[in-house]
Formats: structure tokens, sequence, C-alpha cells
């Protein structure tokens, strides 16, 4: 059950509980630079990426901004950090929504400006609360009063993300969506729940600075994994120190661990062992591979699950739910074949394979 928020459209994308949970990425380029943002956005688009965040710090570079968001295939967010010019600029060259902290505006009028903006071109904006803007001082005194550190930085999470979104309610504008995070895990999810309880903004899930792609991987599947176990999150973004494609491979089977994207078909693999002939990882990615090509080209792939086994020992008796397998046979020069546990035949790799593509257009 997902928690029930407020919903709207971020270009053509929904955002909130009545739609499915969108994911998100950055590009890794200055905004100058528009044909490469266009290439990094089209490779984005063809893995899954639904909404893509452009650094946007220089309200002079507008002219680059408004053709990336022309040509964009996917909806583009401008991040903010303090500048109300940028902003301002951002929203004017169509961008489908802004990420912005007005608690870092100083000026009232110029965040009733870009207030006013956001209600004209009808876009939403994203506010958010990190652990890295919190202040020492504002710790030291929620601790003077008798909270531990985690819960301090917590509270103060949340009650930063609610004074953003009380100051932009103040000027009318409704389309919020908000981002706690923490590099902590545990914070983040206590933060991120604590906030999902007391409001209905849809959230958007990451864990800050999550690091390099194992260990990222790791810790935003198990933050960002907790709460949408829990119905909390709208959209999600893997930050990761690797490549944007990688931080979508990693969000997409986030979702799918979490019933809340379809992968199919699933592909299963055993983990290997002393029986093992065959290079087993090498197969795995060449399974992996063809059903991505044949999914991209839109041929259709009739068989829900796939296995890919080690040994021919147990490999068909241990994926006997896959409607379709494959196995290394125990000399390793052979693949053997196999529907629900049954064996097809033993083949050469390029016999096997091509078979393999066959068999996943043909329905049981
Ligand atoms: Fe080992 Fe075979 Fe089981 Fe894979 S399927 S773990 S190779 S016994």
């Amino acid at each position: 059950m997902r928690r029930l928020t407020r919903n709207f459209k971020l270009g053509k994308v929904g955002i909130g509980s009545s739609h499915p949970v969108s994911i998100q990425s950055m590009t890794t380029i200055p905004v100058s630079d528009v044909e490469g943002n266009l290439a990094q956005i089209g490779r984005l688009h063809s893995v899954g990426c639904d909404i893509v965040r452009l650094a946007f710090d220089r309200a002079e570079e507008a002219v680059f901004l408004e053709q990336i968001v022309e040509r964009s295939p996917l909806p583009v967010v401008a991040d903010i950090q303090f500048d109300a010019a940028s902003a301002i600029a951002a929203i004017k060259s169509g961008a489908a929504g802004i990420r912005l902290n007005p608690g870092l505006i100083k000026e009232p009028a110029e965040l009733w400006e870009i207030a006013a903006l956001l209600l004209k071109y009808d876009i939403p904006v994203r506010v958010g609360a990190n652990s890295g803007s919190i202040g020492t001082n504002e710790i030291r005194l929620r601790t003077a009063s008798g909270a531990g550190h985690d819960e301090a930085l917590c509270d103060a999470l949340v009650e930063g993300a609610l004074q953003q979104c009380r100051s932009l309610e103040s000027f009318g504008v409704r389309k919020i969506k908000v981002a706690l995070k923490a590099s902590s895990v545990g914070i983040t999810v206590m933060a991120c729940r604590k906030f999902a309880a007391a409001t209905d903004y849809p959230l958007h899930l990451g864990v800050t600075e999550a690091g390099t792609a194992a260990s990222g991987s790791i810790k935003s599947a198990v933050g960002i994994g907790s709460l949408l176990l829990d119905g909390i999150g709208d959209t999600i973004r893997v930050s990761l120190t690797a490549s944007p494609e990688e931080e979508i491979s990693v969000a997409r089977r986030i979702l799918a661990s979490c019933a809340l994207r379809d992968e199919t078909p699933e592909i299963i693999s055993c983990p290997g062992c002393g029986r093992t002939e065959i290079d087993l990882p090498g197969m795995v990615e060449q399974v992996e591979t063809l059903v991505e090509t044949l999914k991209r080209s839109n041929s259709p792939i009739k068989v829900g699950k796939i296995a890919v086994m080690g040994c021919p020992v147990n490999g068909p008796g241990e994926a006997k739910d896959a409607d379709l397998g494959i196995a290394g046979s125990r000399s390793g020069e052979q693949v053997i074949l196999f529907r629900k546990g049954k064996v097809l035949g033993a083949f050469s790799p390029e016999e096997g394979f091509s078979r393999f593509a066959g068999l996943l257009s043909e329905a049981d």
C-alpha cells in the first residue's frame, strides 16, 4: 500500500501515490555543453530513466538550458543552489520543475517572484533538507534539551523541510515534492518516516553521498528499499559515484525487488560452486544483454522467469520454477537448455544461445 499523497505532473510524468514510483538521475556535464547533455539524457532515457536533473547555477546560461529542455525526451528539472536569478531563468526557460532550497533565498521579494513564476508556469518544485546544511548549533540546542544526536538530526531535517514547505505554501505553491537526506541510511529512513506520517507531500528518496557503485548500491537498496516497502516514496534517485546509467540500473532493480516495477522477465542465477565448469558470470551477462536487446527492439518475450545455472547436476532441478533455463555442462564445453526443470538437450554454446534466444519468444 502506497502512502497517500497529493498528486501532480512534472512534464509528462505523474508524481504522487496515484502514479508509479519514478526514477531520476542527474547529468554530469556543464549545462553549456548542450549536445553532451542531450547525448547523456538520451542514454538515460534508453535505460529507463523517467526524470533528469541538471545543475543550473548561472542565469546567463539559460539559452543552453532552453535548448536542452526543448530537445530532451525526458522532463528536465533545474537544480538550483541559492541564486534566485537562476531559478527565475530556469522557469522561464521551460524547465519541467526546479529543485530549490527556499531557506537559501535571502530576499523575501525574490522568493515571492519565484513562487509567482512557479504558479504562472504551473510547474512543481522540489524542496529538501540535507544533513550537510544542518548547523552544529541547531544540533547542540536539540541535544541540550535531551535528544540523542541521531534523533536531533532527524528532527532538524523534518523541521527544516516543513519550514520550506510552509514558506512556499504561504505564496500559494502547492505542487511541492520533498527530499530529506543524510549520508546515514538510518537517519534518512527515520526522517522520511517521520515526515511522511505528518504530511501529504510526495517524497523523493535518496541516500546522499552514498558512495561507489558497490557500496552506494547497497546503502541505497537498504535505505530506499526500506521506505518503499513501507509504502513511502514517489520518486527515487540512487546517487552513485559512477555513471548516471548505472544509477538507473540499480534504481530499476530496487523497484523490481519491492514489486513496484515490472521487470519481466526476471533473471535468476546461481552463485556457482566447485561444480561450475563454465564462465558463469559471462553467461549471465550474455543472457542479460540478449534480453535487453530484445526488449529495446520491442521483440516479444513470452517467458516470465529465466534461470542461468552453473551446472547440470542441480541447475535444472534447483530452478524448476523457471520458464526457461540455461546451465553449463559438466565438461564446461556445452550448455544445457531446460524448461520448468525438464532438460531440452545439450548444445555447443553458439547453438545453445541461438536456440535459447528463439525460445524466449515462444510461450510454454
Ligand atoms: Fe553449484 Fe550447480 Fe547449484 Fe550452481 S546450480 S550452485 S553450479 S550446484
